[in-house]
């Protein structure tokens, strides 16, 4: 079965209200943040929520394993020059962490860190500070370390970077990465040939390390080093190649999630943005691009 989804809101129900929204894209997995992802302000889980989801999941046939959580982006294990500031970091993604334990998600993805005003290498011996005394194993849920596109002091934009972290972390079984199909492109990985890319990563890392891919496209060029994510099929990663590794064998069982952008419309004057995961997800399944699938959604989103 394919485990494909897209990331989805958090909201006031909760996990239940991402399950929601993801069962309406016909999607078999989902990724979500458990409040805003630019702030650190969390709500305590909801009990009730969680259990109706965790049955509403059994009837759709959703395995909770593959479900994954996203940490807010605007923590930093990266640099240790505001103190306080990388504590709350620690402390926060411990939380987070006690968070997913509580719902039984079993996978959070990490932005590394950035290095801000010293080298990557110290930079990356911060986060692997950071992440040692974070995974201590009192927590269930792994860390998976996304790939970054490398735009700025970004950490972990290189297979290298994310062994040098990985290779030094105590925990091991609590470790693994997500692999970013826009951040490896826009880091300078030709991913048209995704063989090479994860045969390299197979043996630096590990293949059995990958617990999710970011399935998005690039509105960039390789190497660009930039990071917006394009629609499925109209970025410069192409829909065949982004095809290629979603139904690459050796990533059967990991689950897929689109970030891709909403679709903006403002035919009625007012400035409408509608969610292409419903539509891409069906492309993806079909194995066949419909190139006019964002007038599509446009005229669907409309009738409401
Ligand atoms: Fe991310
Ligand atoms: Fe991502
Ligand atoms: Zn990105």
């Amino acid at each position: 079965m394919l485990i494909i989804g897209s990331h989805v809101s958090f909201g006031t129900k909760q996990i239940l209200g991402a399950l929601e929204e993801a069962l309406s894209y016909k999607a078999t997995t989902f990724m979500f943040y458990t409040g805003a992802p630019t702030n650190t302000i969390r709500k305590s889980i909801n009990n009730e929520m969680t259990i109706k989801a965790q049955e509403v999941m059994l009837e759709n046939n959703i395995d909770i394993k593959n479900v994954v959580c996203h940490a807010p982006y605007i923590v930093n294990l990266g640099s240790k020059k505001d103190p306080d500031k990388y504590k709350f970091s620690i402390d926060f993604i411990r939380n987070e962490l006690k968070r997913c334990d509580e719902m039984g998600i079993t996978k959070m993805v990490l932005h590394p860190g950035n290095a801000i005003g010293i080298s990557k290498e110290e930079g990356l011996n911060n986060i692997v500070e950071a992440l040692n005394l974070i995974l201590d194993g009192t927590t269930n849920c792994q860390i998976l370390l996304e790939t970054m596109a490398g735009k700025g002091t970004e950490c972990g934009c290189t297979t290298d970077e994310l062994k040098y972290i990985i290779d030094k972390i105590e925990k091991k079984e609590q470790i693994g990465v997500c692999i970013d199909t826009c951040h490896i492109f826009d880091g300078g990985y030709d991913i048209t040939d995704f063989n090479g890319y994860l045969s390299e990563f197979d043996e630096k890392i590990g293949v059995d390390k990958i617990g999710c891919v970011h399935v998005n496209d690039s509105k960039n060029t390789l190497g660009s080093h930039k990071d917006r994510h394009a629609n499925i099929g109209i970025g410069n990663i192409g829909f065949d190649t982004l095809i290629n590794i979603i139904y690459h064998e050796k990533l059967e069982k990991v689950s897929k999630i689109l970030e891709t952008p909403y679709i903006g419309d403002t035919d009625d004057s007012k400035e409408r943005l509608y969610p292409p995961y419903k539509y891409e997800i069906e492309m993806i399944r079909k194995k066949e691009f419909n190139s006019n699938f964002l007038n599509d959604i446009r005229e669907e989103y409309k009738k409401y």
